[in-house]
């Protein structure tokens, strides 16, 4: 399956949120979407909107960009997966590098949470990948597979065709750093591969993320393991994500 999410990130008002949806739904009807699986990812408060905006659309699903593991209780700022689903949101970004970095997601927390997003039916995009200290020092596919292992050691394995994986070599986030395309290949054939050694499912999809914009995308998205992208800065300019899924589709 091919699969292009954007994640806003902390950014928009509610009406620079809801016109970006806007152009997304006009500039990307079924024809132009074709075979890809388009999802957004907002903030949480632009959550309601997002979802209110595509209910005649079933061409874009929506995502939360984190969600707490317990269904609910006395964690005061949190959203707990079981109120995505209530808001009828279909997927959510867990392990995310900000998250890890700024936040002190640990692996175990991240498993806790593909459970638990698992357990209230919203697909985990599970993210995963390297810091620059990791690919200089050669490690970066031990470590990229170490944190992946982690994150689906509790799940069923019948579970798991389900999910979606996302690797986002840290180095390339943000940074206008993209990695090349034999880079991100060597990774993504070597996640499916282990995938399929240790829990016997390799088809779930496996994209990008890192400085994906039109200009550099076309060659990643050929690779035979890369099936789309996880996009950042470029999902907030309407066009360009617009690009990056013809792209895909085209590839
Ligand atoms: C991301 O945050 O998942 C990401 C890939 O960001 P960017 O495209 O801006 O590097």
């Amino acid at each position: 399956m091919k699969l292009l999410a954007g994640n806003w990130k902390m950014n928009n008002t509610l009406e620079e949120g809801a016109d970006l949806m806007e152009a997304l739904i006009e500039g990307l009807p079924a024809e132009v979407v074709g075979d890809v699986r388009v999802v957004v990812s907002p903030p949480f408060l632009q959550l309601p909107q997002t979802v209110h905006a595509l209910w005649e659309n079933a061409q874009i699903a929506v995502a939360a960009q984190n969600g707490h593991a317990a269904d609910g209780g006395a964690f005061t700022g949190e959203v707990s997966m079981a109120m995505l689903r209530d808001a009828e949101v279909d997927a959510v970004i867990i392990g995310h590098s900000e998250r890890r970095q700024y936040f002190g997601e640990t692996d175990s927390d991240v498993a806790e949470k593909v459970q638990s997003a698992l357990r209230n039916q919203l697909i985990p995009i599970v993210c995963v990948g390297e810091v620059l200290a990791q690919r200089k020092a050669g490690t970066y596919l031990e470590d990229t597979w170490n944190q992946l292992h982690a994150a689906f050691a509790r799940v069923n394995p019948e579970d798991m065709s389900d999910c979606v994986i996302a690797y986002e070599p840290v180095w390339a986030i943000g940074t206008g750093e993209v990695a090349t395309a034999a880079q991100a290949q060597e990774v993504h054939a070597y996640l499916r591969a282990q995938m399929e050694a240790t829990f016997g499912v390799s088809d779930m999809p496996i994209v990008y993320g890192g400085s994906c914009k039109p200009s550099n995308a076309a060659e990643i998205f050929a690779q035979p393991d890369v099936d789309g992208g996880l996009i950042g800065g470029a999902s907030l300019v309407a066009a360009d994500f617009i690009a990056l899924v013809e792209l895909l589709k085209a590839s």
